[in-house]
C-alpha cells in the first residue's frame, strides 16, 4: 500500500479523552473512531489488525477440531426466557422491540442460540463430540465503557460452545480450549496466564480466565512469577490425545495464579517470597464448563447406547477479539508509539523514501515494494513528499516491526537501511538482502 493512496488519519496531538496508552495510540494511529460511548468504527489500519487477530483465532480453532459458523447479533427474547436468563441478565442487555412488538435483544453472548441450533439438528451421541464457534459482535450496555476497545459496549468476541455426552468428555473439550487459547495468544506475541476464576452470570463449575499482565489492567492478580516463564512454543499438540492435552493444562495451571475473586492468601503465602507477585491484568479470554445448565431447561438431549435420552454436557469459551488490540498495545509499545508483534502487524514492514522524487530512490522503493509483494508480504510505502522526520514519526507511531529506509546517499553505496522497531537497531545492506531478511523473519511467524 502506498501511503498517498491509503486512509491513515493520524493525530499529532494526544486526544484528551484517552486515559490509557493503548486507547491513545489507537486514536492517534488512525485505527478507530468513536461513534458513541463504547462504540467504534474500525478505520483501515485498525481493521487490518482486527482481521489478523481473527485469522489467528480461526486457525487455532481449526487445529483443535472446532467448527466455525455464524449466528446473528439480534436474538429473540423468547429463547432467553427458556433458560431463565432474560429476566436475570439485567441492564447490560440491550433490549429492542421490533415493529410487530416482538421483544428482541442484541446478543451479549450465545449460549441459548447455540443450544437451540444443537437441539434442532443433533439427536444421537454418535454425533458427538461437537464444538461450534463464531466470531461475532456482541453488545453489553456496560455501566462505564472506557479505555477504548478494552471495555466497549459493542465488541467483537470469539465464542465457542462444546457439546459432549459426559462430564469427562466435556472436560477434555475444556482442556482443548485451554491449550488452543495458549497457542492463540502466543502467536499474538502475548503471555496470557490462565487463572482460576469465578463463573459470574454464565454459571458453572470450572472456569479459567486468561490474563495479560499490564499495569492498566482492570483485574488485580496474584501469581507465582515462575508462571510467566511458561511457553507452549513450537511443540506439536495432538488435540485428540486426552492425556497430552491434560498434561499441558496441568503444566500451565499448577503454579499459583489467581484474580482477586478467587485469591487464597494462605496458598499465596506458601510461594517463596521472591516469586510472589501482585499486579494487574487484562482479561483476554475465559473458558467455562457448566454441565447441563442450558441443555436441561432447553431440552438439548442425545440418545445414548441404551436408548435413553440424556442432556448434553456443555461449556462456553470466549476470546475478546477486539479487546486484544488494546491488550497487545498495552503489552508492546514505547513512548513513540505501538510496537506490533510480527504475528498481528497490519503491514509486514514500512518503506521510507528519504527523497521522494529522486529517480533512483523512487525506483528502489518501488522495486523493494514489488519484491516483498511477490513473496506475499505487503509493505506500507511512505511515498509522501514530506520531511524524513515526519515519515519516521508516523512509522514509529503505527508500530510496524520493520522499516526499510531508502535514500540517495545509501543507494550510491549500494545499500538501504533495515531497522527493528523494537530494538531501534539499524543495519545497512543491499536492498535484496533486506527483502530476504524480512521474508526469513516472517517465515518463522
Ligand atoms: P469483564 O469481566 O471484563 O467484564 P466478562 O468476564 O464479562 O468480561 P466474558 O463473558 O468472559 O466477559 O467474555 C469473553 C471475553 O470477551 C472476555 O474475556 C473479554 O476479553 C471480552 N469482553 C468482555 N466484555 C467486553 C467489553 N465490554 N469490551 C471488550 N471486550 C470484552
Ligand atoms: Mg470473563
Amino acid at each position: 500500500m502506498r501511503l498517498t493512496r491509503y486512509f491513515l488519519p493520524v493525530l499529532k496531538e494526544n486526544p484528551a479523552e484517552a486515559q490509557i496508552v493503548s486507547h491513545r495510540y489507537m486514536l492517534r494511529a488512525g485505527m478507530i473512531k468513536q461513534q458513541a460511548a463504547g462504540i467504534y468504527s474500525w478505520l483501515p489500519l485498525g481493521y487490518r489488525v482486527l482481521r489478523r487477530i481473527e485469522q489467528i483465532v480461526h486457525e487455532e480453532q481449526a487445529r483443535a477440531g472446532h467448527i466455525a459458523l455464524l449466528m446473528p447479533t439480534l436474538q429473540s427474547a423468547d429463547l432467553w426466557r427458556e433458560s431463565g436468563r432474560y429476566d436475570d441478565y439485567g441492564q447490560e442487555m440491550l433490549r429492542i422491540t421490533d415493529r410487530q412488538d416482538r421483544e428482541m435483544l442484541y446478543g451479549p453472548t450465545n449460549e441459548e442460540m447455540i443450544t437451540d441450533i444443537f437441539r434442532s439438528h443433533v439427536g444421537s451421541y454418535k454425533d458427538l463430540p461437537l464444538t461450534l464457534y463464531h466470531i461475532q459482535w456482541k453488545f453489553r450496555d456496560e455501566m462505564r465503557p472506557r479505555f477504548g476497545v478494552m471495555r466497549g459496549r459493542e465488541f467483537l468476541m470469539k465464542d465457542g460452545y462444546n457439546f459432549d455426552v459426559s462430564k469427562e468428555d466435556a472436560l477434555h473439550a475444556y482442556n482443548r480450549h485451554m491449550v488452543s487459547y495458549l497457542r492463540t495468544y502466543e502467536r499474538m506475541g502475548l503471555t496470557a496466564i490462565p487463572m482460576r476464576a469465578d463463573s459470574g452470570p454464565i454459571g458453572g463449575e470450572d472456569t479459567h480466565e486468561f490474563l495479560v499482565l499490564a499495569a492498566t489492567g482492570e483485574s488485580e492478580v496474584f501469581y507465582d512469577e515462575a508462571v510467566t516463564e511458561l511457553k507452549l512454543g513450537a511443540r506439536t499438540v495432538d488435540y485428540d490425545d486426552r492425556a497430552c492435552v491434560a498434561a499441558i493444562c496441568r503444566e500451565f495451571t499448577s503454579l499459583y495464579a489467581r484474580t482477586d475473586e478467587t485469591h487464597d492468601a494462605a496458598l499465596f503465602d506458601a510461594i517463596p517470597a521472591a516469586r510472589r507477585k501482585v499486579g494487574r491484568g487484562i482479561e483476554v479470554g475465559q473458558i467455562f464448563y457448566f454441565g447441563t445448565k442450558y441443555s436441561e431447561p432447553m431440552g438439548a438431549t442425545v440418545q445414548i447406547a441404551d436408548g435413553s435420552k440424556v442432556p448434553v454436557h456443555m461449556g462456553s469459551h470466549g476470546i475478546g477479539v477486539s479487546r486484544l488490540l488494546g491488550a497487545i498495545i498495552e503489552a508492546s509499545h514505547d513512548d513513540k508509539g505501538i510496537i506490533w508483534p510480527e504475528g498481528v502487524t497490519p503491514f509486514a514492514c514500512g518503506i521510507v523514501n528519504l527523497k521522494q522524487g529522486d529517480a533512483a530512490a523512487d525506483a528502489a522503493c518501488a522495486a523493494i515494494y514489488a519484491a516483498l509483494g511477490a513473496l506475499g508480504h505487503e509493505a506500507l510505502y511512505d511515498d509522501r513528499d514530506v520531511r524524513a522526520g515526519e515519515k519516521f514519526a508516523t512509522m514509529d507511531l503505527i508500530g510496524l516491526p520493520w522499516r526499510i529506509t531508502v535514500g540517495p546517499r545509501g543507494l550510491a553505496n549500494g545499500v538501504v537501511e533495515l531497522t527493528s522497531r523494537r530494538t531501534g537497531i539499524s543495519e545497512e545492506m543491499p536492498a535484496e538482502a533486506a527483502v530476504a531478511r524480512i521474508a526469513a523473519i516472517y517465515a518463522g511467524v
